[in-house]
């Protein structure tokens, strides 16, 4: 019995003597060595082994003949290749209990001993890969997570362990959406998807998930594995993308519709005004006049609004402080905002400069303050500061559309109502509002958006529900320093004239308006419906020609183009623009430089007269 376990163990057993030379083998051994019971019977290990290995196990032999038993692991090279051992040794006693030998027992582990290697390296992957890996039972019940999920969720492997991913739901998926994953992987395919969830202190992440049922040899499900990427930053920017292209488009239609109704109303609103002039006050239907001059005026302000949004706004940026404009404004919103209201502008007095229309800010400024308002009928705290900001590489990393360098800040937060994050998705687009019918037109935020874009600033906006709202505005340092206006201040007797004017201008209504108000204020009128027909028009005309009076954007000529080859013919001669935005076109080809005079539409009678007398007027 004992010779036949001796002779079919897988493990290599042997007896040697005292003299520590093999005297039995077992065929186990014979293979491993790759030789016969004959060559190895009566050898000592230094004749199986290398010297050192040799002299190890003659040492560990030494104990074992005083009565030790030995177990040890080594690696011991067989003939040259390394093998991994679990050895066992006892001594051998006779009847009487001497010691006459030692009986081996050693089990070849090489291959066990890889595997355990292989684990170590791949446990340590997973530990310090930034995927998260979770890998449950059949049940769903959490058997394992690496430090990555640790990290991201913000839970400690022993808060998760047992319990079932659903911990992490964040209530954005619906049921059909979880049992289509559940019955993907218990039929053992993959599943694949992007994940909503929430992490321990409540806030939400993005994750790319990929869940795969875990089989054993004969293809049974044993396990299930997640393996999830954070994607959160890349969702951010893509949203913030998205939201930039939504803008941009809303932007185009909304400046398209408000650039022809602009022609409109100058003409509503010029002839209205003409006639009023005419006419006494008791005269019949000056009520009715003064009603529809009334519409006009506010349909023109809304207009207004819509250009400012779509960056079409005709500006006169200026090299400013902002902390002055603030200054300046902070009087009117007293008066505004009511007692209730603690208005405390904070004002960085190193602040940088900047190069915008005045009017813009003060617009900025009026809108955010009015909405603070709004937010804080109760009461409350109005806070309007400034500062210098750098927007960094760090900065950089987590918006789009931004470019790097120092800017202005201007923050105007209130303590009020504050907003939902799927308001604040929406409230720059134009006729957003969450006000009552009549309270509010939606146009403030578009407003301010588009005065930020236009003078390549940022927007952002900061808010939560019940706690207030902050609006942060930058916009560009300009090294300039300030520059100090003295616009000529005019008296209204003075705007008559009796100078030749050639106008310009393809809209036919808006053409006989202006001419109108200039005939009849004493100057002489030149026609042309574009730049073709003014050229001809200004070669026939005898006498000099004093103004060009010009819309910029036209089929075929731009006024620009046309006032450059007009100065050849008529050298001195002024030129004034009039346009009902400024589009790209305008900007390229610098017509708003310092300087040029324009005019913006819709204009009024006043406004005409005013700006040609005081462009004739200049040296
Ligand atoms: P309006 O004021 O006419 O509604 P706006 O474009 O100025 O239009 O604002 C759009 C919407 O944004 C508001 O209706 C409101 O819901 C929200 N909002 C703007 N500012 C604030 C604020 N400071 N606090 C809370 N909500 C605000
Ligand atoms: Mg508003």
């Amino acid at each position: 019995m004992f010779r036949a376990v001796f002779e079919t163990a897988k493990d290599t057993i042997f007896i040697k003597n005292t003299s520590l030379k093999y005297i039995k083998i077992n065929p186990a051994m014979e293979q491993l060595f790759g030789k016969t019971a004959e060559e190895l019977l009566g050898k000592t290990d230094f004749e199986l082994f290398d010297p050192a290995t040799g002299e190890k196990i003659r040492k560990i032999d030494q104990k074992v003949l005083q009565g030790g038993v030995n177990e040890d692991f080594s690696v011991k090279a067989v003939a040259g290749v390394p093998h991994a051992f679990h050895t066992i040794k006892v001594p051998l006693r006779d009847a009487a209990g001497k010691i006459i030998g030692i009986c081996g027992i050693a089990r070849d582990i090489t291959g066990q001993k890889q595997a355990e290697a292989e684990h170590a390296r791949l446990a340590s992957v997973i530990d310090q890969v930034s995927e998260s890996v979770v890998i449950t039972d059949l049940d769903g019940n959490i058997e394992y997570v690496n430090p990555a999920f640790v990290k991201l969720t913000g839970y400690s492997r022993a808060e998760v362990l047992g319990k079932n991913p659903r911990i992490l739901k964040s209530g954005e998926h619906d049921k059909d959406f979880y049992q289509n994953l559940w019955e993907t992987i218990i039929s053992g395919k993959t599943w694949q998807g992007t994940f909503t969830n929430r992490r321990k202190d409540g806030s939400t992440y993005f994750e790319d998930a990929i869940i795969a049922p875990v089989k054993d040899e004969s293809g049974k499900i044993i396990n299930y594995a997640g393996i999830k990427r954070d994607i959160t930053r890349e969702k951010k920017l893509e949203d913030q993308l998205r939201q930039a292209q939504k803008m941009e488009a809303i932007g185009r239609l909304a400046g398209g519709v408000a650039h022809d109704f602009n022609n409109l109303l100058t003409v509503i609103n010029g002839y209205s005004e003409l006639l009023l002039r005419k006419l006494e006050p008791a005269a019949p239907f000056y009520k009715e006049i003064t009603q529809i001059s009334k519409a006009g005026e506010r349909a023109s302000h809304l207009t207004d609004q819509l250009l400012a949004f779509s960056r079409r706004q005709v500006i006169q940026p200026k090299v400013l402080n902002l902390n002055l404009v603030v200054a300046d404004s902070v009087k009117m919103l007293r008066r505004l905002i009511g007692e209730d209201i603690d208005l405390a502008p904070v004002l960085d007095p190193d602040l940088g400069n900047v190069k915008i229309d005045p009017v813009q800010i003060e617009q900025i400024i009026l809108n955010l303050a009015v909405n603070a308002r709004d937010a804080m009928p109760q009461g409350g705290k109005l806070t309007i500061e400034t500062s210098n900001f750098e927007i960094d590489d760090r900065y950089l990393k987590e918006h789009v559309e931004i470019q790097k360098g120092w800017y202005v800040m201007l923050a105007v937060s209130d303590t009020g109502i504050g907003m939902s994050k799927e308001i604040q998705n929406h409230i720059f687009e134009p006729f957003f509002t969450t006000k009552e019918h009549g309270k509010g037109t939606g146009l403030g935020l578009s407003t301010v958006y588009g005065i930020v874009k236009q003078n390549n600033g940022y927007v952002w906006v900061y808010s939560e529900p019940g706690e207030g709202t902050t609006f942060k505005i930058y916009l560009p340092v300009i090294k300039e320093a300030v520059s100090v206006s003295n616009e000529p201040v005019i008296s209204l007797d003075a705007l008559r004239g009796e100078e030749t004017v050639l106008l310009v201008e393809d809209e036919r209504n808006v053409r006989r308006l202006a001419k109108r108000i200039l005939s009849e204020n004493g100057y002489s009128v030149l026609e042309a419906k574009d730049g073709f027909q003014a050229l001809q028009v200004s070669r026939k005309h005898k006498g000099k020609i004093h103004l060009l009076l010009t819309d910029v954007v036209m089929p075929s000529m731009s006024g620009k183009e046309l006032a450059e080859k007009i100065e050849i013919l008529h050298r001195g001669i002024k030129v004034v623009f009039f346009s009902g935005y400024t589009d790209n076109a305008i900007v390229h080809h610098r017509v708003l430089e310092p300087g040029t005079a324009f005019i913006q539409k819709p204009f009024t009678p006043l406004h005409l007269l005013k700006k040609i007398r005081e462009v004739l007027d200049r040296e």
